[in-house]
């Protein structure tokens, strides 16, 4: 019998799992698909010769997080690449605003679009410079976050507690507004805000923005060698050397509990697998709830909270390409960048968002595109590109902003018309980019829930990034913290705090409060070694 069951191999469940075998238990992955890595795994499904990313791609929060960071996976193998830029915001009159791991480089490229605007980015920089890591180490942390959080407080009051604060709290066109003059640094933080559901008038976008612009300009956007399914086997063999197991197309469908403790797992298969100290459940909220967990063992008012309050964040439509040349970009700083956005401006963001609010598929769909060999050179051969774009739906669908009457059905020729919609919107930007496609491969968001359970409905961040369902409030009005009401059982996943992206940090605590549970010490003490040490080879 392991010590502990972990539900799910993605980035949360893996490192989760790594931190549990560090202090020496023995741990079990049970995983529902044929591979383990949640939303962090490649193919060669597009085009035997190009590696694609199926979902996530870049890696700026596991390249900041400290939880990914203490496990060293470099000793795993893994590499990491960089675009020569990490991300363009092309506009249609051909101005394009830039970002650059040089941070005068950034600078100089917005101080194209308004005198003084370079300045101000520097501005926005030296503040993150001062507080950035302990921000990350903040957020990073299970709620209340005591110790990070005086190290915060400490750095704030250097810098202005009360301004950051508001800075965190506005609405990104706010935030874009106070601090440039031309579109260039606006759209770069609106964009970047929209990498998560939040509109540019909502709340925390400015905070988000920011944060994910400085991310940004300190680690840039990396991208593992080889493609992100290197950063899962890293994981993987991190964890296998160490004596854990994952056990994939195993689908868990229930967690036992007995008197009022989770002391196994139920399979899909009817096996059960019992686990002596904890379970941790890599799945969503409302998968652990009210699905795995049978209702007697839940609090009503918990189960009431999930139906009348959790909030899915948008819904997904993803297309990947092999393209035979590079992208044609209109404006020829793009071709450098591994990210582009594809707005017309951040009125245009708006629109989209509003599209969405009101359950509409957007007509002119914003598009992150991703350009993977630009940002790694073993993605594709020579002179070619491995891409991708995705862009946001409603998860309900009441009408089509467009033509074509979608509805939401996602069947092929939903599916082909809201693809051809995403090439078209590239296609203004690069003339001459339909042409070079070589193989296209779908991922509406029914299919993305087929490949991974927690993409439920094509979310992809396991509720949605809005204040109202952050910190205390995530997944539910609570605490914050990883433990769930069984005894035993801790939700990992990015359902909890601190929510999505790829840096561990849901996994690594619930790890870090299942060893902490009284009469662990023994383990505690263990753990503290095992960072001390070097990870032993097989
Ligand atoms: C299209 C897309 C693009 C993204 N882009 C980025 C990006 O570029 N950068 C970034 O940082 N983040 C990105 N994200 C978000 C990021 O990938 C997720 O937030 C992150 O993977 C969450 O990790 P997780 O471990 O909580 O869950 P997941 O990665 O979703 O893994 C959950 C795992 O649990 C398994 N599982 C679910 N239910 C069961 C069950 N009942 N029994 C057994 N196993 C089960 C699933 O099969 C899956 O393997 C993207 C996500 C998507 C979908």
């Amino acid at each position: 019998m392991p010590d502990a069951v972990v539900i799910g191999a993605g980035p949360n469940g893996l490192v989760g799992a790594n931190i549990l075998a560090d202090a020496g238990w023995s741990v079990e992955v049970l995983e529902e698909q044929d591979q383990p890595g949640g939303a962090v795994r490649s193919d060669r499904g597009v085009d035997p010769a190009f590696v694609s990313d199926v979902f996530s791609a870049f890696y700026p929060l596991a390249a900041a997080s400290p939880a990914l960071g203490a496990l060293r996976l470099e000793d795993e193998g893994l590499r990491w690449s960089h675009a020569p830029q990490v991300l363009a915001h092309p506009l249609p009159d051909g101005r394009c605003a830039v970002l650059d791991r040089d941070l005068a480089a950034t600078a100089a490229n917005l101080e194209t679009f308004a005198p003084g605007d370079g300045a101000a980015w520097q501005d926005l920089h030296a503040v993150w410079d001062r507080v950035g890591e302990d921000l990350i180490g903040c957020l990073f942390a299970p709620f209340p976050p005591l110790r990070s959080g005086m190290k915060l407080l400490a750095s704030v009051r250097a810098a202005g507690a009360l301004r950051l604060a508001r800075t965190m709290l506005l609405p990104v066109r706010r935030l874009g507004e106070e601090h440039f003059d031309g579109e260039g640094g606006r759209l770069l933080l609106a964009g970047n805000a929209l990498h998560a559901d939040l509109s540019p008038e909502s709340a925390v976008s400015g905070g988000f923005g920011w944060l994910m612009c400085m991310l940004a300009q300190t680690h840039g956007f990396p991208v593992p060698v080889g493609g992100a399914g290197a950063l899962t086997q890293a994981l993987v063999r991190r964890l296998e050397h160490r004596g854990g197991r994952v056990r994939c197309g195993q689908r868990a469908t229930e967690v036992v509990v007995r008197g009022g403790r989770a002391v196994g797992v139920r399979t899909a298969y009817g096996d059960a697998v019992r686990a002596r100290r904890a379970i941790l459940a890599d799945v969503s909220a409302p998968t652990l709830y009210t699905r795995l967990v049978a209702e007697e063992h839940m609090p009503p008012g918990l189960l009431r909270d999930l139906r009348r309050t959790f909030q899915w964040d948008f819904s997904t439509f993803k297309v990947d390409w092999a393209l035979d040349r590079p992208v044609p970009w209109a404006a020829p700083e793009a071709a450098g960048a591994g990210t582009v956005h594809i707005a017309d401006g951040v009125d245009d963001l708006t629109r989209f968002a509003a599209q969405i609010a009101t359950k509409h598929v957007p007509d002119r769909p914003f598009a992150l595109f991703g350009q993977m060999t630009t940002a790694d050179p073993t993605r594709s051969p020579d002179g070619t590109e491995s891409a991708w774009a995705y862009t946001h739906v409603p998860q309900d669908i009441k009408g089509d902003a467009g033509d074509d009457g979608l509805t939401g059905a996602w069947d092929e020729r939903e599916q082909n018309l809201m693809a051809d919609r995403l090439e078209v919107r590239i296609e203004s930007y690069a003339p001459g980019f339909r042409d070079r496609i070589r193989g296209r491969r779908i991922l509406a968001p029914t299919t993305l829930q087929s490949l991974n359970a927690n993409l439920e409905g094509g979310a992809i961040n396991g509720g949605t990034t809005a204040l109202h369902q952050q910190l205390v409030f995530r997944p539910t009005p609570g605490t914050g913290r990883p433990e769930t009401p069984v005894k035993g059982l801790y939700l990992a996943s990015a359902g909890a705090h601190p929510g999505g992206g790829v840096h561990g940090a849901c996994g690594a605590n619930a790890a870090r409060a299942a060893l902490h549970t009284p009469g662990l010490q023994y383990a505690i003490s263990a753990a503290q070694r095992a960072i001390t040490r070097r990870p032993p080879k097989p």
